[in-house]
C-alpha cells in the first residue's frame, strides 16, 4: 500500500467544498500539514465552510492572496474509494461535487471536537410511582434497545419535560453517564447460530457467503416469493462480511426499517446493528457518520443515503426490495440508491446482494444477460404456499357509485371474519376520495400552487395537494360558484374506504393504514405490530401495507382497483402494478393457513392482469422485456429526464425551446430528444415545468453529450435546470 499523500505546513492544496463553487480552491495546508482526503475547514469569504483536500494546489492563483486552511477536523480523511465513489457518482448523476459533498457529510456536528456529554440511557428497576409521563420514558427507551439519549432528545422523543427524566435519574431507573460524545457500537458476533436453514436456503447461503469470501465484486439477484427466506440467506452473508472483519450495509427503503425487521437482525448477531434513517436523532447520525468511519460500526441497516456514509473497508452491500421506487431519491441528487450500491461495490471490491420476491426489469435483464448471478428461493418457507389468486370481473358487480366492495368480495371477507381470520382490503390511494366536485357548477378544488387536485383527509379535517403538501380547510361553499353545502366526494381513497367497510361489517374490528393517519412513524409501527397480533378483523391499507409487514393470520386480499396503474402513461406502468399486486398478495397466508388474493378489475382479460393470475413471473418478463426491446426504451436503451422550471412560463419554454433546437452535441452520440412539452403536473409549488425526454442507444456515452448540449445555455434568475439520468417518475 502506498502512504496516502501528505502536505507539509504551507504547500498549496486544492480544496473541494460544500458550496455551490464550480471549481476547488487553493488553500495553503495549515500548521502542523494535512493529509489528502482530510476533512478540513477553511476560510471562504467572511465564512469558514466545510471541505475536504482533493490533491495539491493548482497554482493558478495569485499565490500572496491564498489563504490557509483554518484547520483540520477530528474525523479520518476520506478514502481514495470515497472520493473515487463521489467522483463517478457525480459523473454519472451529472451532479455537481459540491452537491455530492453534502451527501457525504449528512451528520451534524463533523467539525466539533471530541468532547463529553451528558447521556441517558435505562438503568434498574422500576419508577416507585407510575405516572403517564414516566411510563412514556420507560416506553421510549425500551423501544430504542440500548440506546442513549441527551437530556432534550429523550425528554422531546417521550413528549416530557427535563424534569421527568431528572426525577427518574433519582430513582436509578434511567443512568447518567458521562461519555465522550460517539461511542463505538457494540461488538455484532457472526459466529452466533443463525436458523436451520432449508437445503435451498442453504445452498444460497453459502454461494453468497462464498463471494463475500473472494472480496471482489460481484452482483447477485436473490429472488424468491415473499416469506421464502431471502432474509434469513442473506443474513448469512453478512455473517461472513462480518467474520472477515469488513463491514456490511443492508439498505432498505424508509418504510420497511421495521423494529421486527432490527429485533432479527439483533437476534442473529446478539446486539444492534447501527441504524441510519431520517427518523435517526442528530447524536445517533453523528456517531454513525464517525462510528462507520473509524470501525465502530460493523453494520449498517439504513434507508438509500446510508450508501454515502464513509465506510472503512465495506465488503456487502444488500439492497432489498431492490425494486422499491423509493431507492431513487427525486429530490436534490437525483441518484438511484440500487445503481449507486453497484457502482460503490464495484470499486471497493465488495459484493452486492439485490433481494427481491418481483425484481425490476433492469436488474432481471442484467441477470439474463450474465452480468449479475441468479440465486433463487422457490417455496415459501415451512408450510406456507403461495396464495390463490383470483379476479372479480367488475362489469358484472352493479355496485352504486359510492361503493366499491362488489358482492363477491364481501362474502370472501365474511367468511374470513366468521373463521375468526383477518382480511385485507388495499387501495393505493391515500385520504378520504381523490376529487372534492361542486354539484352545483363541476367545479373541483384544485391547488393554489400546484396544477393538481387537492385530496380531502377527512382524518386530518383538510384538503392536502399531494404534490407540494399544501394544506386548507375543507370550505363549506364553492369557491367557484359560492354555492352552499354542494361540495361532493368523488372516488374512494383509503379512509373512504374504511367507511365502506363500517356499514359492510359493524361488528368488525377495522384498522385504517395510511402513512399520514399517524401522528409518527413509531406510532404508525406500533399499530402494525398490534394487528400482527390480532388486533383488527379487517385491515384496510394504502401501499404501506404492501412493504413487508408480517400478519400470521392474514388470509385474504381483496385489491380494490387493480386497474388503478394500468392507466399510466409511464414505461414501468405494467411492471409496477405487477409488482405491487404481487407484494400485495404475498401478504395472504404466511404462517399455516392457505390463503387468496381476490383483484377488482374492469379488464380481467389485461395482459398483465392475466399475467398476475398465471403467476407466471418468466413470462411476464419476457413478454415485458421484449416490448421494451422493441420500443428502445430502459433497459435496452437509454433515457434522461430533462425538467425546467421557473415561476415565469414564457421564459422556460424559451430555454427549452433553445435546447431543443441546439440538439448537435446529442445527435452526434445518435441521441434524439423530445419535447418541450408541459410536465403532466405542469404546475408544482407556483413553478411552471416544462420536460424533455433524451433517448438514446444502450451503450452510448450519453452523459458527455448531455453535459455538452445544456453547457450551451445560460441559466439565469430563478430559472432551474434537472437532469435526471434513468428517470424513473415522469410527472
Ligand atoms: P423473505 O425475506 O423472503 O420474505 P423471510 O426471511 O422474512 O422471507 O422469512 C419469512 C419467515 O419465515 C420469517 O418469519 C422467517 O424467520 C421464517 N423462516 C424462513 N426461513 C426459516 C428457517 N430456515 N427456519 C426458521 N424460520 C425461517
Ligand atoms: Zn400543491
Amino acid at each position: 500500500m502506498t502512504r496516502p499523500e501528505f502536505y507539509d505546513e504551507g504547500a498549496l492544496v486544492a480544496v473541494l467544498t460544500t458550496q455551490p463553487l464550480d471549481r476547488l480552491l487553493d488553500y495553503k495546508a495549515p500548521e502542523g500539514g494535512c493529509l489528502l482526503g482530510a476533512f478540513v475547514e477553511v476560510p471562504l469569504g467572511p465564512r469558514k465552510v466545510l471541505g475536504i483536500v482533493w490533491g495539491p494546489g493548482r497554482g493558478d492563483w495569485d499565490i500572496s492572496k491564498v489563504r490557509s486552511v483554518i484547520r483540520v477536523l477530528d474525523a479520518a480523511p476520506m478514502r481514495e474509494e470515497m472520493r473515487t465513489f463521489l467522483l463517478k457518482a457525480a459523473e454519472y448523476t451529472l451532479t455537481p461535487m459540491p452537491a455530492m459533498l453534502r451527501l457525504a457529510t449528512r451528520a451534524p456536528g463533523l467539525g466539533d471536537p471530541p468532547s463529553m456529554r451528558k447521556i441517558y440511557r435505562r438503568g434498574e428497576g422500576e419508577p416507585d410511582r407510575a405516572t403517564d409521563a414516566r411510563r412514556r420514558v420507560m416506553e421510549t427507551l425500551a423501544d430504542y434497545g440500548d440506546l442513549s439519549f441527551t437530556l432534550k432528545e429523550l425528554s422531546e422523543m417521550a413528549g416530557v419535560t427535563s424534569s421527568v427524566v431528572k426525577g427518574l435519574v433519582k430513582q436509578g431507573v434511567v443512568s447518567e453517564e458521562d461519555a465522550p460524545r460517539d461511542v463505538p457500537f457494540r461488538r455484532l458476533d457472526p459466529s452466533l447460530p443463525g436458523k436451520e436453514l432449508t437445503e435451498d436456503q442453504a445452498a444460497g447461503a453459502a454461494m453468497l457467503a462464498e463471494a463475500v469470501r473472494s472480496e471482489t465484486y460481484g452482483t447477485t439477484l436473490l429472488r424468491g416469493v415473499t416469506g421464502s427466506g431471502k432474509t434469513e440467506v442473506y443474513l448469512e452473508a453478512v455473517a461472513a462480511c462480518l467474520a472477515q472483519g469488513r463491514q456490511a450495509l443492508v439498505l432498505l427503503p424508509e418504510i420497511a426499517l421495521t423494529a421486527e425487521f432490527l429485533k432479527r437482525v439483533q437476534a442473529r448477531f446478539g446486539a444492534r446493528p447501527a441504524e441510519w434513517h431520517s427518523g435517526a436523532t442528530m447524536t445517533e447520525r453523528r456517531r454513525i457518520w464517525r462510528m462507520v468511519g473509524q470501525g465502530g460500526a460493523q453494520l449498517v441497516i439504513g434507508a438509500r443515503s446510508a450508501l454515502f456514509l464513509p465506510y472503512q473497508n465495506l465488503g456487502l452491500i444488500v439492497v432489498d426490495e431492490e425494486h422499491d421506487t423509493s431507492y431513487k431519491q427525486e429530490d436534490g441528487v437525483l441518484y438511484n440508491a440500487r445503481d449507486m450500491a453497484v457502482l460503490r461495490a464495484s470499486i471497493c471490491g465488495a459484493h452486492v446482494v439485490l433481494a427481491s420476491a418481483t425484481p425490476s426489469l433492469e436488474s432481471w435483464a442484467n441477470a439474463e444477460a450474465g452480468k449479475y448471478k441468479r440465486l433463487e428461493l422457490t417455496s415459501r418457507f415451512g408450510p406456507a404456499v403461495m396464495p390463490t389468486m383470483g379476479t372479480i370481473d367488475m362489469r358484472a358487480a352493479a355496485l352504486p357509485a359510492d361503493r366499491w366492495v362488489s358482492p363477491d368480495l364481501q362474502k370472501a371477507v365474511q367468511a374470513r371474519i366468521d373463521a375468526g381470520e383477518q382480511a385485507m382490503l388495499f387501495i393505493n390511494r391515500r385520504g378520504y376520495a381523490p376529487i372534492t366536485l361542486c354539484r352545483a357548477c363541476g367545479h373541483q378544488i384544485a391547488c393554489d400552487q400546484c396544477d393538481a387536485r387537492m385530496v380531502e383527509h377527512r382524518f386530518l379535517k383538510r384538503l392536502m395537494c399531494h404534490q407540494c403538501g399544501e394544506t386548507k380547510p375543507m370550505p363549506t361553499v364553492c369557491p367557484s360558484c359560492e354555492a352552499e353545502d354542494r361540495l361532493a366526494p368523488v372516488g374512494p381513497g383509503v379512509e373512504r374506504l374504511g367507511e365502506e367497510a363500517a356499514l359492510l361489517w359493524p361488528d368488525a374490528r377495522i384498522a385504517t393504514l395510511s402513512s399520514d393517519m399517524y401522528g409518527s412513524a413509531r406510532a404508525l409501527k406500533a399499530e402494525i405490530e398490534s394487528i400482527a397480533q390480532g388486533g383488527a378483523d379487517i385491515v384496510i391499507g394504502t401501499q404501506l401495507v404492501a412493504k413487508g409487514h408480517n400478519f400470521p393470520n392474514l388470509t385474504l386480499v381483496g385489491v380494490i382497483d387493480a386497474d388503478l396503474g394500468l392507466q399510466g402513461s409511464d414505461l414501468r406502468a405494467a411492471e409496477r402494478t405487477f409488482q405491487l399486486m404481487r407484494q400485495v398478495a404475498g401478504r395472504a397466508g404466511r404462517a399455516d393457513k392457505p390463503g387468496t388474493a381476490l383483484l377488482q378489475t374492469y379488464q380481467p382479460d389485461h395482459p398483465v392482469i392475466r399475467a398476475i393470475l398465471a403467476g407466471d413471473e418468466e413470462g411476464f418478463w419476457r413478454a415485458e422485456a421484449a416490448q421494451r426491446e422493441a420500443a428502445g426504451v430502459p433497459p435496452y436503451g437509454r433515457m434522461a429526464g430533462i425538467i425546467l422550471s421557473g415561476p415565469d412560463v414564457a421564459a422556460v419554454f424559451d430555454i427549452a425551446n433553445h435546447l431543443a433546437r441546439a440538439d448537435g452535441p446529442l445527435r452526434q452520440v445518435g441521441a434524439q430528444v423530445y419535447g418541450p412539452a408541459p410536465a403532466p403536473i405542469a404546475r408544482v409549488r407556483g413553478r411552471h415545468r416544462v420536460r424533455m425526454l433524451v433517448k438514446a442507444d444502450k451503450g452510448v456515452a450519453l452523459q458527455g453529450a448531455l453535459r455538452k448540449w445544456v453547457r450551451q445555455v445560460q441559466i439565469k434568475g430563478d430559472i432551474r435546470l434537472a437532469i435526471d439520468i434513468d428517470p424513473q417518475s415522469f410527472y
